[in-house]
């Protein structure tokens, strides 16, 4: 089983172009709303979340380390 995730995610909805190519790629990370919005999601791994935030073709999804409080993707 793979171990919860460290990292946290944020997703600007300004650059967003709801592709949901994040979702496609990853989506115990990341699912889309009613409105084509992406939204991470509880119980994904860091490798989802980072497999997700790369495959947003506009640079949309920031990763951060909570506990270091730094920007790891991109
Ligand atoms: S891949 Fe990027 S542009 Fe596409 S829905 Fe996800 S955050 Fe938005």
């Amino acid at each position: 089983m793979s171990a919860p995730a460290r990292l946290s995610v944020r997703i600007d909805r300004k650059v967003c172009v709801g592709t949901s190519n994040c979702a496609e790629e990853a989506p115990r990370a990341y699912e889309m709303d009613d409105r084509a919005s992406p939204h991470a999601r509880p119980g994904a791994t860091d490798d989802d979340i980072l497999r997700g935030a790369e495959a947003c073709p506009v640079g949309a999804i920031t990763v951060f380390d909570p506990t270091t409080g730094k920007q790891v993707y991109p």
